[in-house]
């Protein structure tokens, strides 16, 4: 079996992976990418969506991730996430709020920062795509 691959997935405010992988698949901005051990060296800036990876065990894990960057190296991804969650983090009922008040900004047609508001939007929705309750 080949070796595994260390996994980091930090933001400015908490780690949300710190474990040994046996393949990395991310939401990289050109397109999803998959990484074993051994892979070349690159940087790549990461959108909205995704990372999955497949645990020492061979379990398959799901990661939230709302953009930021990654850094692949032979034997180590490191994911620099705005936000991230585990599936298991996720806070339905929270991002479910989060939609509506997304919603509302969206349809108020007032002095709001739109950018803002379809950013928070599309976190919200791939949330609760995340646990199947978009
Ligand atoms: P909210 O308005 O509910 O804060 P948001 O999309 O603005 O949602 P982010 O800025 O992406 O939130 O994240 C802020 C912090 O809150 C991060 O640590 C993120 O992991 C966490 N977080 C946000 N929404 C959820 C959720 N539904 N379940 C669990 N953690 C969440």
């Amino acid at each position: 079996m080949a070796e595994n691959i260390f996994l980091e997935v930090v933001t400015p405010s908490k780690t949300v992976v710190s474990e040994e992988a046996q393949v990395v698949v991310a939401p990289g901005s050109e397109g999803e990418f998959g990484v074993l051990k051994g892979h070349t060296t690159f940087l790549t800036s990461l959108k909205l969506g995704t990372l999955r990876y497949k645990d020492s065990s061979g379990k398959e894990r799901v990661v939230f991730i709302s953009g930021g960057f990654a850094e692949v190296l032979p034997n180590k991804v490191t994911v620099l996430a705005e936000s991230a969650e585990r599936r298991k983090d996720i806070d339905a009922e929270r991002a479910r709020l989060a939609k509506e008040r997304a919603e509302k900004r969206l349809a108020s047609r007032g002095d709001i920062d739109l950018i803002r508001a379809e950013a928070a939007l599309r976190r919200s929705i791939h949330r609760l795509s995340i646990i199947g309750k978009a």
